[in-house]
């Protein structure tokens, strides 16, 4: 089975593991995991090494100081703890599924993650091992996208992929404007120009002056992973 894309790196927002209990919301829906891990399995049986940058906006994120009266690098820091939070549990998931995990963190916390080493992470790739950076890019005033694109362009990924919970880029707000088209594939160039907003301005310029291309896909229909990586017509190309 020919693979498209050989090396990838998956950005998961931490909100798209929020579940629904009976009395609201709950940060960690385990079986929203248990289907990523089902997924990740399956491609990695198809040959890809796989690298994750979960976010940890289902748990906090650190960039309302107004509302919050918490200092924004100290929120930022807590907002990067959430995201270990987030790496651990799609270890344990995944390592439950039978998937092979290593989590790397930008914040030391030699316990329970190794230190981000880059060469480290690349050689994890190469023996089929499933690499999770937790803590963002380990500074304030970033996001995890910018995390998900820097790490991306340091393991020389053949493509990020931006799972999220609607299926592509549109012309506007899906959900607002029902006559919105989504885009097959879409230069950065046109990104900037419409305001399209895939990520943020740092994480996109950073794929952009790096040539690196984004697949923004519904990640939460079971099987999409696979086709992406496969080459197939799932979501939105930026390239
Ligand atoms: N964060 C940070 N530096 C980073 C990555 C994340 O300071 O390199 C903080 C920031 O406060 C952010 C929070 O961690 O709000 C959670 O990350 P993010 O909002 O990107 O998560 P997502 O939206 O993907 O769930």
């Amino acid at each position: 089975m020919a693979l498209k894309y050989k090396r990838i790196l998956l950005k998961l927002s931490g909100e798209a593991l929020m579940g629904k209990s009976n009395d609201g919301y709950e940060p960690l829906d385990i079986s929203i995991i248990a289907q990523y891990a089902k997924d990740v399995k399956e491609l990695v049986a198809a040959g890809a090494e796989v690298a994750i940058v979960i976010g940890g906006g289902n748990i906090y994120r650190g960039m309302n100081e107004a509302e919050t009266g918490i200092e924004r690098a100290h929120g930022d820091y807590m907002g990067m703890l959430a995201t270990v939070i987030n790496a651990m549990a799609l270890q344990a998931g995944f390592e439950k599924a039978g998937v092979y995990t290593r989590l790397q963190s930008a914040i030391k916390m030699e316990q329970i993650a190794e230190p981000y080493i880059r060469r480290k992470a690349i050689r994890h790739l190469e023996k089929g091992r499933v690499v999770i950076f937790g803590a963002g890019t380990g500074n304030p005033y970033f996001t995890t996208d910018t995390a998900g694109s820097l790490r991306a362009i340091e393991i020389k990924a053949d493509v990020i992929l931006k799972g999220t919970r609607v299926d592509g880029i549109y012309t506007a707000d899906p959900e607002k404007d029902p006559t919105a088209t989504k885009y097959e594939t879409i230069s950065f160039a046109e990104c900037i120009q419409k305001n399209l907003k895939v990520m943020d301005m740092t994480a996109f310029t950073l794929c952009m002056e790096n040539k690196l291309p984004i697949i923004v896909f519904d990640m939460n229909k079971t099987g999409n992973l696979l086709k992406v990586v496969k080459g197939e017509q799932v979501g939105t190309l930026v390239s």
